[in-house]
């Protein structure tokens, strides 16, 4: 299986000055070894601007070997409307978006979203054909009251509840989905868990959806917080994680990269 490796950029860079520095670090390195090794048969790389930046970073990518995310999109349906402040799944594919991703911790604590905010929001991705980085993990006391199977369980429930809504999405899930599994006491800290936990989660993750998305035998799970150049050759090795969901280094071509080549 092709490894994901995936910059969250989150709110940065603040200028579209530092955005177009940071792309052309990446593709400094990335055109010039396309031409001679073909960097995407290991790990297949993806940047996740912030709204604001996407149609320029995704034009940018255009033709690289980078794909282009949105972090989030509308939980409406519409594609035009009156919802203040929102970006529809229509308008960040038409920016250039193939991905977006759903679910990040930031979005569930500061915006409240719900189980069902988030079907909707995979359902109006999946209609507009973009793929999907879900996000779940746990908080610091989940993790101290060892509730992280339990948490992870109920955040799964929502790709459970959307398949049973809309069956038909089972035939391409592998493709168009990719679950990030992010502890949220792991993001922004320098703290990480064990590679075991980190194996032993994702393996719970992997069987909990085959359970009910029968063909799905090996969901495609990467793990986020606090990964950096020097601990992803740590979790890279271990068969279980398939990838990184990596916020504050991939904001430095180098250190995204060296995270990269670790898979
Ligand atoms: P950090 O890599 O900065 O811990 O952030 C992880 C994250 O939230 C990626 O989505």
């Amino acid at each position: 299986m092709q490894a994901w490796v995936i910059g969250n950029w989150k709110q940065n860079p603040a200028t579209n000055h530092d955005v177009n520095a940071l792309l052309n670090d990446l593709l400094a390195v990335t055109d010039a070894q396309a031409d001679t090794t073909p960097v995407t048969s290991r790990f297949q790389l993806m940047v996740a601007p912030s709204c604001i930046h996407l149609a320029a970073v995704s034009a940018r990518l255009k033709g690289s070997t980078i794909q282009c995310a949105a972090q989030d999109i509308s939980q409406h349906s519409a594609s035009t409307g009156a919802y203040t402040g929102d970006c529809s799944a229509q308008q960040v594919a038409d920016a250039g978006a193939t991905w977006t991703i759903l679910g990040h911790s930031e979005r569930r604590q500061y915006h409240k979203e719900s189980h069902d905010t988030l079907i909707k929001k995979l359902t109006h991705a999946f209609a507009k054909n973009l793929g999907v980085v879900f996000c779940i993990g746990e908080t610091q006391t989940q993790y101290d009251d060892q509730q992280t199977l339990n948490v992870i369980n109920d955040q799964l429930s929502v790709l459970k509840d959307l398949l049973t809504q809309q069956p038909e999405l089972l035939l391409s899930l592998s493709e168009r989905l990719i679950v990030a599994y992010e502890p949220v006491w792991a993001i922004g800290t320098g703290k990480v868990p064990t590679v075991e936990e980190v194996s032993k989660t994702h393996q719970y993750i992997k069987q909990t959806i085959a359970s009910f998305a029968k063909t799905v035998d090996n969901m495609t799970v990467l793990y986020g917080g606090s990964v950096n150049a020097s601990n992803a050759d740590s979790f890279a090795a271990d068969a279980m994680i398939d990838g990184a969901l990596v916020g504050g280094a991939s904001l430095k071509a180098e250190s995204f990269l060296a995270i990269a080549n670790a898979f």
